[in-house]
């Protein structure tokens, strides 16, 4: 299957969810609408970027470290203009650096840049978050409160929810290098604390962010133990998207009724004309991605 092809489909895998009245992902909206739908009592937009990957030093393979502080300045500005109502960061924020000194730095130097974005920002921890940090240096470094590394909020008429896949088998948390980027674990505790947090949200309609894939089993980019998390969602009945990063080339998956989507790496590719992060529109009835730069907008 080529790449149109794949889109083509996955767009049409979106609009079904749609024509169920859950939630259409893939189809940009239009500027008009989106104003009017800003008058609405339940209608906001977010921000989402992935795999910023920011760092001082040159460029290997795809990846132009260095330019992802241009690039995610004019993110922040495109999420100003779009008023978004809080930003997501999907996990890998920095790459690794020669030293806990080095990555400190160019968290500093990102944070920086994302904090000119004035409202609430999520970050979801990502397996490069953690290479030289532990997940309490590096949420403490953005701001974040380090003793909770997955969390829920409400917004509007939708339950968010941040989850930490960011831990071997037997459960223990990634830090400082102590793991394979492949063995990503979502523990029992933290399974149910899911199921409980889904409980309590009493069917409010469900958004998830995490870094690792909740889709694509089998693959090294996904989660080890993703049915027993898909699981959870679905017997909820109230997940209609989750939003995901690691796999830098994007991609996505409608599976039970959720929409699962990958976003493309913003580190992908020299210059601002490689940028890829999204604005997100939600209402009551319909969540709409509208892609930026390099982002595929079908899946
Ligand atoms: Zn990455």
């Amino acid at each position: 299957m080529n790449t149109s092809d794949q889109t083509a489909t996955c767009r049409r895998r979106f609009l079904k969810q749609a024509a169920l009245g859950v939630a259409a992902l893939g189809a940009p909206f239009s500027l008009a609408a989106a104003q009017n739908d800003r008058k609405a009592a339940d209608s906001f937009a977010f921000g989402l970027v992935a795999d910023v990957h920011y760092a001082d030093t040159e460029p290997k393979g795809g990846r132009y470290y260095r330019d992802s502080a241009a690039k995610l300045a004019a993110a922040v500005e495109v999420f100003q203009r779009e008023h978004a109502a809080f930003v997501v960061e999907l996990g890998d924020l920095v790459n690794t650096g020669p030293s806990k000194a080095a990555e400190l730095s160019y968290l500093k130097t990102v944070c920086g840049i994302l904090g000119r974005y004035p409202g609430p920002k999520h970050f979801v921890l990502g397996n490069h978050c953690v290479e030289k940090l532990t997940k309490a240096e590096f949420l403490t470094a953005c701001g974040r409160d380090p003793r909770t590394t997955y969390y829920s909020f409400d917004h509007g008429s939708h339950h968010f929810v941040v989850l930490d896949a960011d831990f071997l088998e037997d459960g223990t948390p990634y830090g400082a290098g102590n793991f394979q980027w492949t063995d990503s674990w979502i523990p029992a505790e933290e399974l149910r604390w899911l199921e409980a947090d889904l409980a309590r949200a009493a069917g409010r309609p469900t958004i998830v962010f995490i870094h690792q894939n909740l889709h694509n089993d089998g693959n090294p980019h996904a989660v080890k133990n993703a049915p027993q998390v898909r699981k959870v969602l679905e017997e909820a009945g109230s997940a209609v998207a989750v939003f995901q990063g690691h796999m830098h080339t994007g991609g996505g998956a409608q599976i039970r009724g959720v929409a699962y989507r990958t976003l493309r790496a913003m580190v992908e590719g020299p210059g601002i004309e490689n940028n890829a992060f999204a604005v997100v529109r939600v209402n009551k009835s319909r969540i709409d991605f509208q892609p930026f730069g390099k982002m595929p907008d079908g899946c």
